[in-house]
């Protein structure tokens, strides 16, 4: 099968459709894109108003506001809503990762440095070991931790009392947190991948900021080539502003735009190199799918988290493709919009067998 591995040829590095933060996104640390209250940060309306009534009720009876799970893929706005959320109450953010966190006494010094009501915010809340959840059940519940010192007949514990605080969790796979954890927060808002409209508007507003001149077209052009993502938006704005410079005085128009991602090879839909070569593995190796996951990484050199919760996401969205129980398979859409005929014997969802043999 080493035929099959092409991972020389990718350029996962720099891909400009990437979803994770590289530091370039932010500006010496402060990310001036960033929205920094509720009426600043652009769609997820059902998400957003309910957190704003959470967020008042629990101002007015003086109260911290419940453990916030958030969940969805990278790129759409969950780091930025931990911030929003505390400066809506006034308060600090601590910003923290599950990997982070190595020790049960990490947490324990994170959570003893904490205000009263303050936010501590933990990204990738799923990779945290089993012995810091521990430790973190209890902080979130009683606000309280118990430390053991010494061993044997020596040992002693201490109950140490916590300031309350907010926990704000963020995952990208709600399905992987443990039930207990899950369980221990108040409030769990699902992000969705945003609208073209909503783009365009973040796309505006971020050129508002960092100076750039735009029109309405151009905007909504690279809000279309955004995958739903803000964080691939604003990472297209500041490429197509290169091009802008060179070839219309600085003024990205439609023009502008289409040209730019078109020599960028991101294409009218935001698929860029890679996504076309994953969906081309599945027709060319696998006569359309199924592929199990783990197969198709290895065959793409990827791996499978990465396909699950960055490149999936968006191509499942735009129903380019299906998962079935057996693995991936592509769709008729998706077949037509590369270029290639709907491989026969393919049948969604079935068990059909993958065809390694292309005949
Ligand atoms: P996540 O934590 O989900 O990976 P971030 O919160 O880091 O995503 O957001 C990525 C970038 O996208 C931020 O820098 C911010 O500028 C922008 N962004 C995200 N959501 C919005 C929004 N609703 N409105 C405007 N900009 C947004």
């Amino acid at each position: 099968m080493s035929n099959m591995q092409f991972s020389d040829e990718f350029d996962f590095e720099n891909r400009i459709t990437d979803t994770s933060e590289i530091p370039a996104d932010a500006a010496e640390g402060d990310n001036p894109l960033r929205p920094k209250n509720l009426d600043e940060y652009i769609g997820q309306e059902k998400a957003k108003e309910n957190l704003r009534v959470f967020i008042e009720a629990a101002k007015i009876r003086n109260e911290t506001l419940d453990h916030v799970l958030l969940y969805g893929p990278p790129g759409l706005g969950k780091t930025t809503l931990a911030g929003i959320i505390a400066n809506e109450l006034g308060v600090s953010c601590r910003i923290t990762s599950g990997p982070a966190i190595e020790k049960p006494g990490d947490l324990a010094a994170l959570l003893t440095n904490l205000n009263e009501g303050d936010v501590l915010f933990i990204d990738e809340i799923h990779r945290m070991s089993r012995a810091v959840e521990e430790v973190l059940y209890p902080s979130m519940e009683d606000f309280a931790i118990d430390i053991i010192t010494g061993k044997g007949q020596m040992a002693a514990s201490y109950h140490l009392p916590l300031p309350h605080f907010t926990l704000v969790g963020a995952t990208t796979r709600a399905g992987q947190l443990t039930a207990p954890l899950r369980d221990r927060f108040g409030v769990v808002l699902r992000l969705e991948l945003y609208t073209p409209e909503e783009l365009g508007q973040i796309v505006t507003r971020s050129a508002g900021i960092l100076g750039i001149e735009i029109d309405n077209d151009g905007a909504l052009e690279i809000a279309s080539r955004s995958r739903g993502t803000p964080r691939i938006a604003n990472r297209m704005l500041k490429r197509v502003r290169d091009f802008a410079q060179v070839m219309s005085d600085g003024v990205i128009t439609c023009e502008t735009a289409r040209t730019a991602l078109d020599r960028l090879e991101i294409d009218e839909l935001g698929l860029d190199q890679n996504d076309r070569r994953m969906l081309e593995a599945i027709i060319k190796y696998y006569n359309g799918g199924p592929v199990g996951l783990e197969t198709l990484a290895a065959a793409i050199g990827e791996e499978a988290v990465t396909i699950e919760d960055v490149y999936e996401p968006y191509l499942l969205q735009i129903g380019f493709l299906s998962r079935t129980p057996r693995g991936r398979c592509i769709t008729a859409e998706g077949c037509r919009h590369l270029g290639y005929d709907f491989p026969k014997g393919t049948v969604i969802g079935s068990a059909t067998q993958p065809n390694l043999f292309g005949n």
